[in-house]
């Protein structure tokens, strides 16, 4: 077994190692390390590594791992699926949440953030797959989700988020990221406050890098099997 660090590490120099290989500027790809299910001396032993930015799916499990790791220094994202009973609680203990796909949470979480801390940071989460019963926007109406968010006061559009169905090989993980890239890049030109790329997890960080990623999101390869 390796320890949390050494495989914080290993991360790191692939990070850096796929930068240089796709031609994408060093450390211009962020770790996220998403700590669901994994304990809060795991997600110690990460901050220990230098880890700051932790991303949780679970609203109760993740709010208990908030107050006990108060002290310390870190981000909280949320990303995963929103039930709109729950942004109250979303837009009072977290920094960023990946996962807004309609505007009646953006809504929401706009009128829910204490005007006097800093905007909650929004990334929309599209869905690549095109299956109906999955979360996330439709790459074609993306843009009108964003102008609506873009004007609220209490947030701030940050970028796009993506979740694809596994695929295997480099090839086709890459194909399906790509018109994601592609719509990222006419977004920025209108939204210039969007400046993350929400893709990559443990099984295709890779493809992700190479298609433009600026933040992977890592659970099992940072913390090993989730209990
Ligand atoms: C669980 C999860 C991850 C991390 O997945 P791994 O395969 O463990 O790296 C990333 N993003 C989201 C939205 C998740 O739910």
């Amino acid at each position: 077994m390796t320890s949390i660090a050494d495989n914080i590490d290993a991360i790191r120099l692939k990070l850096l190692k796929y930068e240089s290989e796709y031609l994408r500027q060093a450390k211009s790809v962020e770790l996220l390390a998403v700590s669901k299910r994994q304990s809060v001396e795991k997600i110690r032993a990460a901050h220990a590594a230098g880890c700051r930015d932790f991303g949780e799916n679970y609203l109760q499990e993740a709010v208990g791992k908030i107050e006990q790791l108060e002290e310390l220094d870190l981000v909280w994202h949320f990303i995963g699926p929103i039930q709109s009973n729950k942004t109250r609680a979303i837009a009072e203990n977290f920094q960023w949440v990946h996962s807004v796909d309609r505007e009646k949470l953006a809504s929401r979480l706009s009128e829910q953030r204490n005007p006097s801390a800093p905007p909650l940071n929004i990334c929309i989460q599209v869905n690549l797959s095109s299956e109906p019963s999955k979360s996330g926007v439709a790459l074609a109406d993306t843009e009108k989700l964003c102008k609506f968010i873009d004007p609220l006061p209490g947030i701030r559009l940050r970028g796009l988020m993506a979740i694809p169905a596994p695929l295997d090989g480099l090839e086709a993980q890459r194909r399906c990221f790509r018109p994601l890239l592609n719509e990222f890049k006419r977004l920025q030109q209108q939204f210039p406050t969007m400046d993350t790329l929400s893709i990559g997890m443990s099984s295709d960080f890779e493809a992700a890098i190479a298609e433009g990623s600026t933040l992977v999101r890592i659970g099992t390869a940072v913390f090993g099997a989730r209990d």
